[in-house]
Formats: structure tokens, sequence, C-alpha cells
């Protein structure tokens, strides 16, 4: 099911809006103030004065409210009478706002609100929608306008039915509303943290509505892209899984890999993967050794080429563009560390053939990106004869013991710090060179 929360203070559009995007999109409206008008109408015909707390508590469980669709409307019941439109005055609305401060009333009508969310797709309205009843909305928007143009808008709106109310008056009672909705102590007006804010001031009718059905759209379009990136990394995990369930073992047999210190992998949580890098064949070489599966960069000359492309994805690789100072890859690597996933670097940032590691120079990257993403780092050594690789020769790859984020001592991150840090992750990459052979 789809919810879409729109709150803000009164008078700022949303029941307007709200009904025009539900009719657009085949969503039933539910108006939330109209619920608490009714138990405020209940109260106002029992005599219950506005200022008894405890009075509203004991005839709350007499209430007989009823919320039921009638051509698409929705309309409001005490019992067997319709009060739809008795709900719609001055004074109800003040009991409403009085007690809805209350909050064994908002307990009272929590489950009929989620109820209606849980069944159908849904516009709802009201103040605490995107933070109480519907905290996982699909999309949620913050309305709000000016106390003055609300102000002015319901003057002229009463105006059109014959009522005529003074303006000084109205924008009083506004701001008295939107104070108590806003202070209160239980489910207080505040938009909630991944709303989208839309103020109409400056809007008429049909902008606030194009201006929200924007909103929607785009973050319905958005969820949907989010909905088949996941469907697609499903896929790639199980492309993966089969590659080194039914190909590794051959292929790990042919490369001849020995690994060290099997044990030591860190198996969750963000972990950058750094090893010393003599041929591209380095990939393999981890992939093959880790038990959970490894991101890695690639040049993004490689996934144009086709089949090439296609296995180098499944396995988890994504494009950077080497030339450039390319920005989306480090965030990407940032987004994967920041889903709990394991990202394997090269400390080097090249390939050095035939040359002893301890002998080439340490690029500051991996260094900055363990102070962006306070991921831990594994060290590992691919030791292989000569630093020259070959298919067939063995190769050992020793893994060492994680280093957790806090031993880096980063104190404002900068270019000097990330160099000790990649430094540091060398050194123990190094450290393990001699693992596993006789003294
Ligand atoms: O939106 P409307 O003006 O009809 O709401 C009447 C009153 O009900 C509001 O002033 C507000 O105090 C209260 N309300 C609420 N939470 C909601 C909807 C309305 O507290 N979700």
């Amino acid at each position: 099911m789809i919810g879409i929360a729109i709150d803000g203070p009164s008078g700022a559009g949303k029941s307007t809006i709200a009904r025009a995007l539900a009719k657009e999109l085949g969503y039933i409206y539910v108006d939330t103030g109209a619920i608490y008008r009714t138990v405020g109408l209940y109260m106002y015909r029992v005599g219950v004065s506005t200022e008894d707390t405890a009075g509203i508590e004991k005839n709350l469980p007499d209430v007989r409210f009823a919320l039921r669709y009638e051509n698409g409307e929705q309309k409001m019941y005490l019992g067997d009478e319709d009060v739809s439109d008795k709900i719609r005055t001055p004074i109800i609305a003040k009991y409403a706002s009085v007690v809805s401060a209350v909050p064994s009333v908002r307990a009272f009508l929590l489950e009929t609100q989620k109820k209606l969310a849980r069944e159908n797709n849904v516009i709802m309205d009201g103040r605490d929608i995107g933070t109480v009843i519907l905290p996982h909305a699909d999309v949620k928007i913050f309305l709000t306008a000016s106390a003055e143009s609300r102000a002015d808008r319901r003057v002229k709106q009463l105006a059109e039915k014959g009522e005529i109310v003074g303006y000084e008056e109205t924008l009083a009672a506004i701001r008295e509303r939107d104070e108590r909705d806003s202070g209160r102590d239980v489910a207080p007006l505040k938009p909630a943290e991944d709303a989208v804010l839309l103020d109409t001031s400056a809007l008429n009718l049909e902008e606030s509505v194009a201006a929200a059905k924007r909103i929607v759209e785009d973050r319905l379009a958005a969820k949907k892209v989010q909905h088949t990136a996941k469907k697609k990394d499903k896929n790639r995990r199980g492309f993966y899984r089969w590659v080194v369930n039914y190909i590794g073992p051959i292929v790990r047999c042919c490369m001849r890999l020995h690994v060290y210190g099997a044990e030591k992998e860190q198996t969750e949580g963000p972990l950058l993967v750094c090893a010393n890098h003599t041929a591209m064949l380095d990939v393999f070489s981890l992939t093959l050794t880790f038990k959970r599966q490894l991101r890695y960069l690639a040049k993004k000359e490689l996934f144009k080429i086709p089949l090439l492309s296609q296995l180098i994805s499944a396995l988890g690789a994504y494009a950077v563009d080497r030339g450039a100072n390319d920005v989306g890859a480090i965030k990407k690597t940032l987004s994967l560390l920041a889903d709990g996933e394991a990202v394997g670097m090269f400390p080097q940032g090249t390939r050095y053939r035939g040359v002893d590691p301890a002998k080439t120079p340490v690029k500051s990257g991996v260094g900055m990106m363990v102070y962006r993403s306070h991921a831990d780092v594994q060290p590992v050594f691919i030791r292989v004869k000569n630093y020259k690789y070959r298919f067939l020769r063995r190769k050992d790859v020793i893994i060492g013991d994680p280093i957790r984020y806090e031993e880096f001592g980063f104190t404002n991150g900068g270019k000097e710090e990330y160099e000790r840090a990649a430094q540091l992750v060398f050194d123990r990459i190094l450290a393990l060179r001699n693992e596993g052979l006789d003294p």
C-alpha cells in the first residue's frame, strides 16, 4: 500500500490539495482533522468545557464515531448521524484543537488511522501523519503558508459562503490554534525529518496542487528507481554466489591460491580490504579468498567491453573515471560502506609488476576513504614469485588482523592525516609478507 502524508497548520491548503491529488491518483483521501473535530463536537454537545481535560477523558469511551466513504467523499458520523457539515464551525475547530492535545484522545484515534493506511492507498492530511501515524510514508509533504495569507484565504472562503468575518479576529484565531498545535507535548505539529517543505504563501490553488503533485511524482519515481536497483542488486548477488560456488573452486585451483589467516576475515560491517597490487588478477585472488562479497572500483573503460562488462558488474565492480577527480565513485564507495559492505582497494593506486611493493609509493586515497567512512581496514598481502603474476603460478593470499578505525587517530582529516593513515595501512600489509614462510 502507498501512503502519502501531508501535514501542516490549518489553512495551508492541505485538504484541497490532498483531495485533488487523491482524485488524480485514485487513492482515498483521509482528512484526520475531521476525526478530531467529530470528537470535539461530541464533547461540545455533552457540555464538557474546553478547560476540562478530565471531563474529556471521562466521556471519550462513549464517543461512537464512524468514518465512511460515500461517492468517494469522506463522511463523519456520530452514531447514525452524519455530522460532516456540523463539524465545520469555528467553535468545533477550537474544540478539535483542544481535544487533540489530550494524549488519551490521540491514542484512542491512532489505530483507526493506521488501519485505513494499512488497507488502502491513502493520502492523509493532519498534523502528525509523517511523524506518528505513517512514519514510513512513501511521500511526506509539510505544507506551510504565512498566518496572514491563511487568514486572508479563510476570510475570502467564508465570504463566498455569505459569512462575513473580520480579518484581524480570523488571524488571531489562526495564531492561537497554531500555537496550541505546535506547543503541545503530544504529537506537536512539526515537519518529519524527511518531509519536503512546501510554502504556498505566494501560490494560488492550482499552483499549490501542481507543486505538490510534482513532489509526489518525483518521490514515487525515486522509490521505483530504488526498488529496481534493489532487484538488480539481488540478481547480482545471486550471480556472484553462483560463480563463486561453482566456478570458484576450479579457478582457485588453477590459480593455485593459498590462503593464510582466513579466520581473521571480518565478516560483518563496513570494511575496506586493502592489498598490494601486482596484476589485474589480484581482484580474482581477493574475490575467491574472502567469504563475503567484495566490491571494487574498476576503470570505466572496462565497462565498455561486452561480456567483460557484464561479468565484472555481476561480480561487484563499479566504475571509476580515473582521468577525472571522480566524485561519483567516491560517493558510491562511501554509500556502499555506509550500507555495511566490503570494498576492495589498492593503496598503491596502480599495479606494479615486477617491483618489490616495499619500494613503491602509496597514495593518500585510502586514508581519505577510511576517514570519511569510519570503516575498519583489513590488510592483505598477495605474495607471488618475483612479483610477476602468472595465472597458473602459486599465489599466497595472507589476511592480517583488521585495523580498527580508532587506531588511525584522526583528528580533523586533511591531506597529512590521510597520507599517514594510508602509510599505516600499507605498513600493515607489508608486515604480512613473510607469514607462513620458513624462517
Ligand atoms: O485540519 P483541521 O483544521 O480540520 O483539524 C482540526 C484540529 O484537529 C487541528 O487544529 C488540530 O489541533 C487537530 N488535529 C491534530 N492532528 C491531526 C489532525 C488534526 O491534532 N492529525
